[in-house]
């Protein structure tokens, strides 16, 4: 079976740590077959905008999308809507992405790289689930009112609304139930169930979905307690799932733990397990065309594809493992390097994972 997958590189360093994706997953013994489109500012500069109607096409008939990043300061000034950010949201959108998945790993051999001290992360292997599309980021009414009654009356006052559907919270449950199916069978949900009415409901629903999970161990926390577990001790930690809100902040400081953002992949899946497979990191124009870019990320984001989207896990787990195994062999791009280890660029990285694959 031929798998279409989606190619958009974008925009800095996008290109080229897609380039590296790309020659890896067409290494694999599977039928690939890749269609290259513009996306983000480079989209905008060849079409006038960020995701262009051919664009979006081919993400809608692919089985997967290969993102790079997009984004540059040069695009700055735009009006919001032709900003190239909002190629995400619009894929996002129109693909019904609403589960983000996110592992973060670190190798033991990076383990300096991290803030923490390097028994505390050493190791570290956990995936968060984020719901994506619902939450108070989406909820209505929003905006500006002025107070009618009570201490503030007549003064302004912002105001957003969080809900969560009954399907909402049942569709991100089953993914993170699954996903912690296939790796330790502990799954954390993660709340403010003591303030929050939403938050409550969210947590009834996940205690019903788990009797469909006997083999699941559920658990609950309340976000402020996650967010210092975290730094504590990250490790405790198997499959967490969380709304929007609380996902887009503990998502953030779970990467952070692994101290480098080169490494970092990530997977938004719809409800057909149509995925957009993305580096968690930006398009660091800073760095752009100069080879320093560190591609695993992107790579890693290849074998989550291959895992989630294209029911592949064996070829997903031989390119982890040849990732793991340039680790080990000592080779780094600029923003992991330290002492004792061989600098590499770009494309040596791409060609060390390659040789590592056979
Ligand atoms: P960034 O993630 O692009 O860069 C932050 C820092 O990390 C920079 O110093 C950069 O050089 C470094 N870095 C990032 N990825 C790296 C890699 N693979 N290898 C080595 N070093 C790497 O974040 P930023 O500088 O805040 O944003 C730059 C642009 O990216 C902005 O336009 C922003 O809007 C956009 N952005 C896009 C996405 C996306 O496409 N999903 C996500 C975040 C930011």
């Amino acid at each position: 079976m031929t798998h279409r997958i989606a190619v958009l590189p974008g925009d800095g360093i996008g290109p080229e740590i897609v380039e590296q994706a790309v020659r890896v997953l067409g290494a694999l013994d599977l039928d690939l077959e890749f269609t290259q489109a513009p996306v983000g500012g480079a989209a905008y500069a060849q079409h006038g905008h960020p995701l262009p109607p051919a664009t979006l096409e081919l993400a809608r008939g692919a089985s997967a999308v290969l993102f790079g990043a997009v984004g540059d300061w040069k695009y700055d000034s735009l009006d919001r809507a032709l900003r190239p950010e909002q190629a995400v949201l619009g894929l996002r959108k129109a693909l019904g992405l609403f589960a983000n998945l996110r592992p973060a790993v670190l190798y033991p051999e990076l383990a300096n790289a991290s803030s923490l001290k390097p028994e505390v992360v050493s190791g570290l292997d956990i995936l968060i689930v984020r719901e994506l599309t619902g939450d108070i980021y989406f909820g209505h009414p929003r905006g500006v009112r002025v107070v009618e009654d009570g201490p503030f009356k007549g003064v302004r006052q912002g105001f957003d609304t969080m809900h969560y559907a009954e399907t909402e919270v049942r569709r991100i449950a089953h993914v993170a139930f699954q996903a912690a199916r296939k790796r330790q069978g502990r799954l954390c949900s993660v709340d403010k169930a003591n303030v929050l009415e939403t938050s409550q409901f969210w947590r009834d629903i996940m205690i019903d979905v788990a009797h469909e999970y006997p083999d699941v161990t559920l658990s609950h926390m309340y976000v402020d307690n996650a967010a210092m577990q975290l730094v504590r001790d990250p490790k405790a930690f198997d499959v967490i799932v969380t709304g929007n809100l609380f996902g887009d902040i503990l998502s953030d400081e779970a990467a952070m733990l692994t101290g480098s953002i080169g490494m970092l992949p990530s997977a938004s899946l719809n409800a057909s397990s149509q995925g957009l497979y993305e580096p968690c990191h930006g398009s660091a124009p800073d760095i752009a065309g100069q080879g320093l870019a560190n591609p695993l990320a992107t790579i890693l984001s290849g074998a989550m594809m291959l895992r989630y989207s294209l029911a592949a896990p064996d070829q997903a787990a031989r390119i982890e493992a040849a990732v793991q195994s340039v680790l080990a062999d000592g080779l780094r791009t600029p923003d992991i390097h330290e002492a004792g280890t061989t600098r590499v660029s770009t494309s040596d990285m791409g060609d060390a994972v390659l040789k590592a694959l056979n």
